[in-house]
């Protein structure tokens, strides 16, 4: 068996722990004689497993006794409808647009009321975060919305816009669990799991219960109703059972290593390396403005559309794979989630070093 160093942006790198556990649970989990794939969504077992994860995120998390957490499908992607047709009661909310998925939750909004765009950083390519600090947020607005890490552009609000008051709705999809964070901050905190937590498919919401409406936007079909899926305990119908199963794996895992103080010093450590080296190379360069970069998506560009092809292609045949930037940017991008050891890590700057040398 050869596993390589994965840098995908999503679904993205797991540890290998986890993995390794779950194969040998596959035919028999635990003695019942069949896979979680297999049992029923009702039964004793699989309750043990999703009572086990909510409980094990809570912790991990810090999550309040007053909010809600969900296990949900369709992906980040789904909630950017879900968070309009459950909070939009004025019919109006504000959108900072940092990035393609920001943008797309920003047009998914403007389907169900109106969405004012508070501040955009599309004018540099995304490179930076905007001055959040006073934004024209007027008082029928019924949320603040940001994407917290910009999987695509490696940027990340180290300081959360100052809200004036409103709920702030943050899709945390590529930097969930990376650290500790303050849920009281937030009004809704919601991701897809691809990247930094398990199999895709599975979003998970945490949504502070007063929140949680009686009564969602006409037409709101029944699954993306969060008091539905609250009242429920997320099994209105059928949960994506195996991943929540997986999710619920890394949730021990996290824990095991020290949990997310220690995970933050880790992708700190981490992503030191990657930029210190990025700082001092004088062929690769980061695209990010350095106060607002992300510890988990690191973009990186050589200048040359050629040399990036090459340097993929030369880094894949190393055993560095996934290293090509998104299709909206070009050049490189290495995701270095909870799950990238730091050998990972060292061993793509020596990589980078040695092609510095032989491509000057
Ligand atoms: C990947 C990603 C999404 C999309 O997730 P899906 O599960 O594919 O819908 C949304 N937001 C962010 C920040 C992401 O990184």
């Amino acid at each position: 068996m050869t596993r390589v160093y994965n840098f995908s942006a999503g679904p993205a790198v797991l540890p290998e722990e986890v993995l390794q556990e779950a194969a040998d649970e596959m035919l028999d989990y635990r003695g019942c004689g069949m896979s979680v794939m297999e049992m029923s969504h009702r039964s004793k077992m699989y309750d043990d497993i999703i009572t086990t994860a909510e409980a094990d995120l809570r912790e991990l998390l810090g999550v309040p006794d007053n909010y809600k957490v969900l296990f949900l499908q369709g992906g980040a992607s789904l909630q950017f409808a879900a968070v309009p047709m459950n909070l939009m009661k004025n019919k109006k909310a504000g959108y900072i647009v940092t990035g393609q998925w920001a943008k797309k939750a920003f047009a998914e909004a403007k389907l169900y009321g109106e969405a004012v765009e508070l501040a955009s950083s599309a004018d540099k390519t995304f490179s930076y975060i905007p001055d959040c600090s006073d934004l024209p947020i007027t008082d029928d607005m019924d949320y603040v919305y940001i994407c917290e890490n910009n999987t695509i552009y490696g940027t990340k609000f180290w300081e959360l816009p100052n809200t004036k008051g409103k709920e702030l709705v943050a899709d945390v999809s590529s930097c969930f669990l990376s650290e500790p964070i303050d849920v009281t901050k937030y009004g809704v905190v919601y991701g897809g799991v691809q990247k930094n937590i398990g199999p895709a498919g599975v979003v998970i919401d945490i949504i502070r219960e007063d929140l949680i409406p009686d009564e969602c936007l006409p037409g709101t079909p029944t699954m993306m109703q969060w008091k539905v899926q609250a009242d429920n305990g997320s099994m209105y119908n059928t949960p994506p059972c195996y991943g929540i199963y997986i999710c619920g794996k890394v949730f021990q895992w996290l824990k095991k290593m020290g949990g997310l103080s220690v995970m933050k010093e880790r992708n700190e450590e981490k992503a030191k390396i990657l930029y210190d080296f990025l700082d001092s190379s004088d062929l690769f360069r980061g695209t990010v403005v350095a106060k607002d970069r992300s510890l988990m998506n690191v973009p990186f560009v050589t200048g040359s559309d050629e040399l990036d092809a090459k340097f993929v292609a030369e880094a894949k045949a190393a055993g560095l794979e996934n290293l090509k930037g998104h299709r909206t940017v070009g050049g490189m991008r290495a995701s270095i989630y909870n799950a990238m050891p730091k050998a990972g890590v060292e061993k793509l700057v020596e990589f980078m070093a040695d092609f510095e040398k032989k491509n000057r």
